[in-house]
């Protein structure tokens, strides 16, 4: 589905992917993880076609985007700040972005499953951070993409809208979807994913699941064991 080969990006002189690799084939969770300002974020960007790498290959599906672009078309994406504009209404924004892509949406099934019917009638921001941040998740998880990219998904969510994200992510999963997701939340990391993926000095440095993690740095415990890849 994604695959990354070479890929290069300074910005100025500060050398941020260093000839990183990466493959994605398989459905499930993939936990982006590493240091702030390891590149986890220009990395999601790259794949997006967002950030413009200096050098290497990205492939989705089959097209190099840097030769096609409507691949775009097949990946959803949370960004860590979502700025739409404060003064729509949560319905308003979800029939403008339904209306933009042009595509059909299940959103009902997911305002249902995160119950912000009484939401709908309201400003985004008369709204608090976590409910916010359901009405991006609708957005983003509404059109069924079979790549879904999560920044920071659980910033602003209480512990029970944490489990209903896990929950829904989960379900997607099974549905046979790819989801990256970044998270600085190790338990909700260490309960979803099935592949950690660590950055450091611009490349892959760990590649495997939770438990060969746990295995190839000697600790059981899942948050001494990122701290010791460091
Ligand atoms: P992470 O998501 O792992 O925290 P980022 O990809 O956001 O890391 O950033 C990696 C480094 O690149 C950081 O030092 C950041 O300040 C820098 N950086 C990111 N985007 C830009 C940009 N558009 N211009 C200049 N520096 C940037």
């Amino acid at each position: 589905m994604v695959s990354i080969h070479n890929l290069h990006k300074k910005f100025g002189p500060l050398t941020v992917l260093n000839g990183l690799e990466l493959d994605i084939k398989e459905q499930g969770i993939i936990a982006v993880l590493g240091p702030n300002g390891s590149g986890k974020t220009t990395l999601i960007k790259s794949i997006l076609g967002m950030v413009v790498p200096d050098k290497g290959d990205i492939v989705i599906s089959g097209n190099n985007i840097r030769k096609r672009w409507s691949y775009r078309q097949e990946i959803d994406y949370l960004p860590q700040i979502a700025n739409f504009p404060g003064n729509l209404k949560v319905q308003e924004l979800i029939t403008m972005i339904k209306d933009l892509r042009g595509k059909p949406a299940r959103e009902a099934e997911l305002i249902e499953y995160f119950k912000l019917q009484p939401f709908l009638d309201k400003k985004l921001n008369k709204l608090s951070g976590g409910t916010q941040q359901k009405v991006n998740l609708v957005l983003c998880f509404m059109f069924d993409s079979p790549l879904i990219i999560l920044d920071e998904p659980t910033s602003g969510l209480d512990p029970v809208a944490m489990l209903q994200l896990r929950k829904l992510i989960q379900r997607e999963k099974e549905k046979g979807k790819t989801i990256l997701i970044t998270s600085h939340i190790m338990n909700f990391v260490e309960e979803v994913a099935d592949r950690i993926v660590f950055l450091l000095e611009g490349k892959i440095y760990f590649d495997g699941n939770v438990s060969e993690l746990k295995t190839s740095t000697g600790q059981d415990d899942f948050e001494h064991a990122i701290a010791k890849l460091l």
